[in-house]
């Protein structure tokens, strides 16, 4: 028998893919209680802790906004603060701020098949005193939606003699809000997204903006209006004009990516031509012309080539060198060239991690996610009710984490309609000679690269790849078979036989008819915590504390240059 819960379904985290998921549980799987971890003080994830100057999409909002609510601003590359805005809006308008727990950061979930049900850790900060308390909360099943990057911790590019600098160092995921570059010289370290956004905004008030890169990066202007989205949004009501929007881009990006796979050469010397073009005096060859394909690694989108506009005002320039040491008044190049500065930015990139750094244990064992095959890129072979959110690198992130959620609620459905409390994707006989490959593939990024020895392998057939091709997931998500044969839905005494013993009869398929009541929580029930446990008050990590105030210091962070440094998603063309 399922073990009596607190709550059916725990998420964690209440940025993009936590309230997406919310709004899906509530809308396709009533019956299912369900509560939001968020281990910081407000929603937004990604949205809320970035705040350097000129923050801002860089996937078209038509896309990167939810199937399920329009993005009706005039502006479809949008700004932190009105993405913020629309995600207040979505959790408003359907009554999920109620369920969120703030402040509630899941240190360890621990399953038991015996009770079917994930027994939660969870470290509770209180936002006054930051002093952190445990408590712990039983869940059925278990959905991630806590992003793919530490927040804690950026990536430490280990830049040399950073610590010399007497100007002030700068981390983007730690802006502090009472920066002042009036008239300051900036170099910004680094050419991804990050970059690319700062170098432009910081432009309009310092006085000279350098954008220090080890190699270059493609970079295509877009419009930040989508004059499409806006005319048809004056004549449709919002919900159509909004899905032929969303139409439209999903199928241009897949074209333009297909495009750009498939004839390399014609795109990179389209996209340099572009720019060359754009920002005629210009060295385009050294600055802008990268030695990989395009999309080895992401395109970087600037909104009506805000950037171009800059370099060509002589506000902002770009050098490509590599760093042979900070000195205290600047960055002393491998060229011997040196760069003064007041303000260094470190755009160096982001830390990848799983599951949002909580430990995960399987019935007494500690699960190494390397160690796993993924299952159609969401959840781990082996591991039990588990969903975990994660997006495109070569489309918007919504679009994969809105049909995620969409596929757990299926599967919670299929299991209440044939009284099975646990899905739990093993691999097949047939399966036990897979030849495995990284979890994302052909994609060269240094932030993805240095992760993806922890991510879990990627098969070579259905249903244990990661085809990160959204009109392939949209299928196999929305329509594809449930009960494959691959995903076991078993009751806590078919599993006791043991994992080995279904593998080998093939057994474990589900039962035809609802036998076996369900015994998770009634839809009436509140979540309630079992259990606090006060512990000695530790202080907030910071990415974590949820404060406006954020720290000036990059704790650990100096780096080379480069353009790896995050998850990114262009329109290319
Ligand atoms: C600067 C920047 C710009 C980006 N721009 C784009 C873009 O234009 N288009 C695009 O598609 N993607 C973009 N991305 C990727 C972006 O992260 C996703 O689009 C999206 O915001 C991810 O949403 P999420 O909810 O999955 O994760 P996040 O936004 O990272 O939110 C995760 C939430 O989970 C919480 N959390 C984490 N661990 C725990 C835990 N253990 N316990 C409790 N709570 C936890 C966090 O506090 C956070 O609130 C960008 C990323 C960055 C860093």
């Amino acid at each position: 028998m399922f073990a009596a819960v607190d709550v059916d379904v725990a998420i964690v985290g209440a940025g993009i893919s936590g309230i997406g998921a919310a709004y899906h549980l509530q809308t396709m799987s009533p019956d299912r209680t369900y509560t939001i971890l968020e281990a910081r003080g407000d929603i937004g994830g990604t949205w809320d802790l970035f705040r350097y100057p000129g923050v801002r999409s860089d996937s078209d909002m038509h896309t990167l906004g939810y199937s399920f609510k329009p993005w009706t601003s005039a502006k479809a590359i949008a700004d932190g603060p009105s993405i913020m805005s629309y995600l207040r809006e979505t959790v408003a308008e359907n009554g999920i701020a109620e369920h969120i727990r703030f402040h509630h950061r899941l240190r360890r979930a621990e399953w038991d098949t015996s009770s079917a049900c994930w027994t939660l850790t969870i470290d509770q900060t209180d936002p006054h005193t930051a002093a952190v308390t445990e408590s712990s909360l039983r869940a059925g099943y278990l959905f991630v939606g806590a992003g793919y990057y530490s927040y804690g911790q950026p990536y430490d590019a280990q830049i040399p003699g950073l610590d010399q600098f007497d100007g002030e160092v700068v981390h983007p995921q730690f802006w502090p809000e009472a920066l002042d570059d009036a008239g300051k010289r900036v170099v910004v370290i680094g050419s991804g997204a990050t970059a690319m956004t700062l170098v432009p905004a910081m432009a309009k008030t310092a006085a000279k903006v350098t954008m220090l890169q080890r190699s270059p990066t493609y970079v295509v202007a877009r419009p930040a209006e989508d004059a499409i989205a806006n005319t048809l949004r004056k004549y449709l009501p919002d919900p159509l004009a909004y899905r032929l929007t969303r139409t439209k881009n999903t199928k241009l990006q897949q074209f333009f990516y297909r495009q750009a796979r498939s004839k390399p050469d014609k795109t990179k010397a389209k996209l340099v031509a572009l720019t060359a073009k754009a920002i005629p005096d210009t060295d385009v060859a050294t600055h802008f012309t990268p030695s990989y394909n395009p999309w080895d690694q992401r395109l970087c989108l600037i909104p009506d080539g805000d950037l171009y506009e800059a370099i060509n005002a002589g506000t902002a320039d770009v050098v490509t060198d590599t760093i042979d040491t900070v000195t205290p008044t600047g960055i002393r190049l491998t060229s011997g060239r040196d760069l003064e500065a007041d303000i260094i930015v470190t755009a160096t990139g982001l830390r990848m991690v799983t599951l949002g750094e909580a430990e995960v244990v399987v019935d007494g064992e500690t699960v190494d996610f390397s160690q796993t095959w993924t299952y159609k890129g969401f959840a781990y072979s082996d591991v039990p009710n588990l969903a975990s959110s994660f997006g495109y690198i070569n489309a918007s992130w919504t679009l994969r984490a809105d049909l995620i959620a969409t596929y757990m609620c299926r599967l919670l459905n299929h299991m209440r309609d044939t009284g099975t409390v646990q899905c739990t994707p093993r691999l097949r006989p047939e399966d036990s000679t897979m030849t495995a490959r990284p979890f994302i593939e052909n994609f060269s990024s240094g932030y993805m690269q240095r992760a993806m020895s922890a991510m879990p392998k990627q098969g070579d057939r259905e249903p244990w790849l990661n085809p990160q091709h959204y009109g392939r997931d949209r299928k196999m998500f929305r329509s594809g078979e449930i009960d494959d044969g691959a995903m076991r839905f078993t009751r806590p005494s078919d599993e006791t036989v043991g994992a080995a013993a279904l593998a080998a009869d093939g057994a474990a398929r589900e039962p035809s008819t609802a036998s076996t009541a369900v015994a998770m929580a009634s839809p009436s029930a509140r979540p309630v915590r079992v259990s606090v446990v006060p512990s000695a008050p530790t202080t907030t990590t910071p990415g974590w504390e949820t404060s406006p105030k954020r720290s000036n210091t990059t704790p650990g962070v100096s780096s080379i240059c480069g353009n790896d440094s995050e998850y990114r998603s262009t329109n290319p063309l």
